[in-house]
C-alpha cells in the first residue's frame, strides 16, 4: 500500500443520494496495481467491499455497451444503505490493457462479431491483464480480516482468498442497458465464469421494462461465503438455483 499523507488525515463529509457519509482515501500503487481504496464510515470486519476497475465509458460518459456504470452505482449504494465499506477503485482502464486496447477491442467486435476476449486475444491482448494480489493486501493492512466482497468474479475472490482474508461474495445484479450490454455480461458469463444470474436475469425483461430505472432490482442475490482452502463455489440460497453459474 501506498500513502503519503495518513489516511485519518484524509477525511471528509461526502455527499451521495442525499446522504452524508465521513471517507478517508488511501493511495494504491503497487506491483502494476494503481488506484485509491475509499474507505466510508467505519470500516470493520464484515464490511462490505467493491473492488473496481476504472471504465471511462461506462462511469463518466454512460455509456450503454458494458455493466461498469450500474455495478458501480449498485455498490456504492449498498455501501452507502450500510453505512461503511471500501470501494478499490482500480486505474485499470480496459481489464488493465488501456483505453487504446480497449477501442481496438470494440472495433474489432465491431468488424467480426466476436466477443471481447476473443477480441483482445486477436489483437495479441490478454482477455483479462488486471491482477488484485496488491488489493488484497491493501485491504489486509486496513486490518480487515474478513469482507462482503460485491462482485461476480471468482478471480477477484480468489486473490482476496489467497491473501487469506475470509470472503463472502455477494454477486450483484445489475440491468443490462442494451444488447451489446446483454453480450457483453453473457461473455463474462460464459468466457470468465462470472456469476451473472440466467433464467431470471435482468435482461430477460422486455424491452419497456428494461428501459425503465434499476431502482426495483433486488440489491444482490444470496451471499456466497467463502473460507480459505475452500473452493470457490457460489452457494445458491432457497429459490436462487436457477439463477445462478458457478465457476
Ligand atoms: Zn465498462
Amino acid at each position: 500500500m501506498t500513502n503519503v499523507v495518513d489516511p485519518a488525515d484524509t477525511e471528509h463529509r461526502f455527499r451521495r443520494n442525499g446522504q452524508d457519509l465521513r471517507v478517508r482515501v488511501v493511495g494504491l500503487d503497487e506491483g502494476g496495481e494503481r488506484g485509491h481504496l475509499l474507505l466510508f464510515g467505519a470500516v470493520a470486519d464484515g464490511c462490505l467491499v467493491r473492488v473496481h476497475s476504472r471504465c471511462l465509458y461506462g462511469e463518466a460518459l454512460r455509456s450503454q455497451d458494458c455493466d461498469c456504470g450500474p455495478e458501480l452505482d449498485k455498490a456504492l449504494d449498498l455501501i452507502q444503505a450500510a453505512g461503511s465499506g471500501v470501494l478499490v477503485y482500480l486505474e485499470q482502464e480496459g481489464r488493465g490493457a488501456g483505453l487504446i486496447a480497449k477501442a481496438l477491442g470494440y472495433r474489432e467486435s465491431e468488424r467480426s462479431g466476436a466477443d471481447t476476449f476473443t477480441s483482445y486475444e486477436t489483437l495479441g491482448y490478454p482477455a483479462d491483464a488486471r491482477t488484485y494480489l496488491a488489493t488484497a493486501r491493501a485491504l489486509a493492512d486496513l486490518g480487515l480480516r474478513s469482507v462482503q466482497l460485491l462482485t461476480n468474479n471468482p478471480a477477484k475472490v480468489e486473490a482476496l482468498r489467497q491473501e487469506g482474508l475470509q470472503v463472502t461474495a455477494v454477486p450483484l445484479r445489475t440491468r443490462a442497458l442494451s444488447e451489446r450490454a446483454r453480450d457483453y455480461l453473457e461473455a463474462k458469463r460464459t468466457r470468465r465464469k462470472h456469476w451473472i444470474p440466467t433464467d431470471a436475469a435482468p435482461w430477460a425483461l422486455d424491452q419497456a421494462d428494461a428501459a425503465s430505472p434499476m431502482t426495483d432490482e433486488p440489491s444482490a442475490v444470496d451471499p456466497v461465503v467463502i473460507t480459505p482452502g475452500e473452493n470457490i463455489r457460489p452457494r445458491p440460497g432457497p429459490g436462487a438455483a436457477p439463477d445462478l453459474i458457478g465457476a
